[in-house]
Formats: structure tokens, C-alpha cells, sequence
């Protein structure tokens, strides 16, 4: 009857856990069964830990066994949220998600055609719940073909924003000029905010949430290249548009500029342009190159991509 399994509780621990266990049950072992890094018998059950870091707890009254390791193992997942997130100055505390704060974001970057686009959003306090239940979001979150919708939404709330199109042929000139593609993006998160701030004058704010897409020393560097500092309480976080509903809000009209963009090449050369960066690019690009000539890359593309290679390749 000891076999019997009334309960069992399943959970992930760390190796420096495990090899805690593994000497605490040290006189309890019995002969572990295939896969398994040790099993231990105890008045309250089974203890079943595998390479992978999982233990199992069954029998009688295995929360017993299972308490004693997960206060550790508690510390040991804080530990590892911290150690993920490389706490510094420039780290936003969570307290500025649920304030009166301004978020930037930006979309086209990893797209062959198109342009880049970016958008700061200052969103009160009093907006954030409402901004949540419009279905404001992280725009990767949200088809290309609600985003006209939610961004209309946006825009008649008078919620106040600022945008910015980098398009092709200043792209393709900057590039050529020794820009970095995280050089362009310093500028344009740099100039939306400072457009932004000057809209919203001594409206109070708690800080700005910049989608982390570098390092901040690296940032800082950027703007220093042209004489530009960073702006007072400026934060950066990565995956942002999660925490914070500004930067959300921000994904979603830097998503829509990119989209109407798209749509005006896309009629300039008389051809629905193709999104992201793939294969089936290529071949558009070499549709186009045979067409239209290679010139025209230049007015609707970001050159430098490997896919302007790739694709002559394929002619
Ligand atoms: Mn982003």
C-alpha cells in the first residue's frame, strides 16, 4: 500500500538546490529509476529529482517534503528575475507603469521595405485602465489590420503623441554616411520625446519608458555624437510595451505610420510590398530590380539588408 500515490506536486529547482536535496536525503536514497539524478523515501513520500531540475513529491503527504525546499526555491526564481532584467540607473521602477508617464516605441526596423517609424505617447494616469480596455497592446500582439482602428482610437481620445517616418532615401543616405540602424533609432526615439515634451509643457510625468533595444550607455553614446543629451528621467526596459501602456499605446500608431507608408510605396510602384525580411522579399525584390531597375530600391527599400545580395543572386 505504501505505493499508493494519494498526491504528488511537480516543480522545477535549481542545481544548487538539487544538490542541497540531494545530501539532505543523503540516508533516505533508494535506487532511482531510469532518468532520474536520485529517488528518497520518507515517512511522507516519495522524492523523484531528474537531470532537468524537476522533482516530483508523491505519496502520503508530500507538501511536507515540498515545503522544506520551497521557501529556497522562491529566492532562487527572485534571483533570477533580477539578474535577467541588469538592474541600473536607467531601470524603471514598476510604480511608473501605474503613473502619469510617457512611453516610445518603434516599428519597420526589421523590415526590408518600408520606412522606420517611431512614437512617444504620454498617457495620464486616469487613461491607463481605459487605454487597457480598448485592447491597447504590444502592436506584434495586434493583427496589421486592427491597428487603423485602435490607433483612430487613440487619436480621438487626444491622447497626445508624437510620430516621426524615417523614410527610405534618408535612411539609405545615413547608412551610407557611417549611421548604424541603432544609431537612427537613438535619433528618432530622441527627437519624437523632445517633440512630445514640448507639446505636453509642465503636464507632469513621471518619467519616459524608452523601448530597450541597447545597451543605455550605448544610447547615451549616440546622442552624444550629435550633441544631444539624454532627457530626465529617461528609463529603458526591454520588452516595455508589456509594463507599460504608454509604450504600448506608442507600438501601435509607430505600427499604423509604418502600415500607411507601406501602402503609399506599395501604389507608387504599383505593387502590394511585402513585410519583414524572408525569402519570399527576395524574390519581390528581384521581380522589382527586373521591372523597374535596381534604382528604385532606394526610394522604397533599407539597401544595405543582405536581401538586396540575395536577391540579384536569384536573377
Ligand atoms: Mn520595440
Amino acid at each position: 500500500m505504501e505505493e499508493l500515490l494519494l498526491s504528488q506536486i511537480s516543480e522545477k529547482f535549481t542545481t544548487s538546490t538539487l544538490q542541497k536535496m540531494s545530501a539532505f536525503y543523503d540516508n533516505k536514497k533508494v535506487s532511482p529509476p531510469p532518468g532520474a539524478l536520485f529517488r528518497a523515501k520518507t515517512n511522507n513520500g516519495t522524492i523523484t529529482a531528474y537531470h532537468s531540475g524537476k522533482v516530483l513529491f508523491q505519496g502520503k503527504s508530500p507538501i511536507k517534503e515540498f515545503e522544506r525546499w520551497a521557501s529556497e526555491q522562491k529566492e532562487n526564481h527572485e534571483q533570477q528575475l533580477s539578474n535577467r532584467t541588469h538592474h541600473s540607473k536607467y531601470t524603471p521602477s514598476h510604480k511608473i507603469f501605474t503613473m502619469s508617464h510617457i512611453g516610445s516605441d518603434e516599428s519597420g526596423t526589421g523590415d526590408y521595405f518600408g520606412p522606420v517609424t517611431v512614437c512617444a505617447v504620454y498617457v495620464k494616469k486616469e487613461y491607463i485602465e481605459i487605454l487597457k480596455q480598448i485592447g491597447i497592446q504590444d502592436s506584434k500582439k495586434i493583427t496589421d489590420k486592427q491597428i487603423p482602428l485602435l490607433a483612430k482610437q487613440l487619436i480621438e481620445m487626444n491622447i497626445p503623441y508624437s510620430s516621426m517616418v524615417l523614410d527610405n532615401p534618408t535612411y539609405n543616405k545615413l547608412q551610407k554616411q557611417g549611421w548604424t540602424q541603432g544609431k537612427m533609432k537613438t535619433m528618432l526615439h530622441y527627437h519624437v520625446i523632445d517633440k512630445l515634451l514640448k507639446k505636453i509643457r509642465d503636464e507632469y510625468f513621471e518619467g519616459i519608458v524608452i523601448d530597450q533595444f541597447c545597451q543605455p550607455t550605448v544610447f547615451k553614446k549616440h546622442l552624444a555624437t550629435e550633441n544631444h543629451s539624454l532627457h530626465d528621467k529617461t528609463y529603458f526596459i526591454t520588452k516595455a510595451e508589456s509594463y507599460s501602456i504608454a509604450v504600448a499605446a506608442a507600438s501601435v500608431i509607430a505600427r499604423l505610420r509604418f502600415l500607411q507608408e507601406m501602402e503609399r510605396l506599395s501604389n507608387l510602384i504599383d505593387t502590394p510590398l511585402l513585410k519583414g525580411a524572408s525569402k519570399a522579399v527576395d524574390e519581390q525584390i528581384g521581380h522589382i530590380i527586373q521591372s523597374k531597375g535596381e534604382e528604385v530600391l532606394h526610394e522604397i527599400a533599407k539597401v544595405h539588408f543582405a536581401n538586396t545580395k540575395k536577391a540579384k543572386q536569384l536573377l
